[in-house]
């Protein structure tokens, strides 16, 4: 049975980088202003995220890392109208079969906070009581220990660290409200730091650089009747990566891929601004959360959209019509 957990484990968690995507939603779900990620080892020897959200409650430590469990969904109605990132209570279990994970907590109004331990799915002993500021801390220790095939494959395929700055650089983008910070262990100069701000052009300037940020026009868009939705973003009218096109894509606040809508956005520059064919874009999505199908995959990273097709008609006659009138 363990090792059945663990390969599904895997499946949930595939690499450092989307451990950490879970462990942001988790901090985000809980309202937390200030999320902080200490990296070691791309990930594999240490994730440790900190935030100043509302906690978790001791009675609910030891269940914590069962499976399916999870506080976000209460009936299966639910599951038409949720707007939390995760309800799945899959992704904390699936990390205690593949790591060792170690929690400290405290909710609001407690003197005290606790720490608990975690591995194969269970509570290690009790949660002891502990000194703690607000919120709670997540510790990853030794992902994939016991799963030396992947663990090979991983060190191999080189660090995923650059691949956690670029998770949370999105994520910074899109949650302006949030501060964000991320460094590797033992460093002290941080690779994200976004200041909390209401101004999304100064979250994007302050992530991804003044040089971005100038050249960035906003975009909107929206669509009624069976095309429902509402759209808000930024595209550059120059290069802003040497190597490919970037496209930071939050639908109902979810960070996702959608495959569709990044070659429509290819095209679209291909077509209209082929100079700047390797542009940012930066786009939020809003739609009745019935049209989204986020299950298509365990990672919960690529998205299918019903009427897909009207919708990005629509954004990539937006986005054109953008361009035409801002060649410079
Ligand atoms: P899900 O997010 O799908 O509910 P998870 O396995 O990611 O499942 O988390 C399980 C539960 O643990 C969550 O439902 C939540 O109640 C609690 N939890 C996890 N991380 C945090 C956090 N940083 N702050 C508060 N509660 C948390
Ligand atoms: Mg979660």
């Amino acid at each position: 049975e363990s090792v059945i957990n663990r390969i599904a484990a895997g499946e949930v968690i595939q690499r450092p980088v989307s451990a950490v995507k879970e462990l942001i939603e988790n901090s985000l779900d809980a309202h937390s202003t200030s999320i902080t990620v200490v990296v070691k080892d791309g990930g594999l020897k240490l994730i440790q995220i900190s935030d100043d959200g509302h906690g978790i409650r001791h009675q609910d430590l030891p269940i914590l890392c069962e499976r399916h469990t999870t506080s976000k969904l209460s009936a299966f109605e639910d599951l038409q109208s949720i707007r939390s990132m995760g309800f799945r209570g899959e992704a904390l279990a699936s990390m205690t079969y593949v790591a060792h994970v170690t929690v400290t907590t405290i909710t609001s109004g407690q003197l005290h906070g606790y720490r608990a331990q975690y591995k194969d799915g269970a509570m290690e002993g009790e949660a002891r009581a502990c000194a703690a500021v607000k919120g709670t801390q997540v510790v990853v220790e030794n992902l994939f220990y016991n799963m030396s095939a992947r663990r090979k494959t991983l060190e191999k395929s080189g660090d995923d660290y650059a691949k956690i700055v670029d998770l949370m650089s999105r994520f910074a983008v899109h949650h302006v409200k949030v501060s964000f910070v991320c460094r590797k262990h033992g460093v002290a100069r941080a690779d994200v730091q976004s200041i909390a701000t209401s101004c999304r052009l100064d979250a994007i300037r302050s992530v991804y650089g003044v040089n971005v940020a100038k050249n960035l026009m906003r975009i909107e868009a929206s669509g009624d009747g069976s095309c429902a939705f509402e759209m808000e973003g930024f595209v550059s009218n120059s290069n802003y990566s040497t190597k490919k096109i970037t496209v930071v894509l939050f639908i109902n606040d979810r960070l996702v891929e959608c495959g569709a809508l990044k070659r429509a956005i290819e095209i679209v520059y291909a077509a209209t601004l082929p100079k700047a064919s390797k542009p940012f874009v930066y786009m939020s999505i809003v739609l009745p959360p019935e049209d989204v199908d986020v299950n298509v995959h365990p990672t919960k990273r690529e998205v299918c959209l019903l009427n897909q097709e009207g919708i990005v008609d629509r954004i990539q006659s937006v986005i054109e019509s953008k361009l035409r009138n801002s060649d410079v």
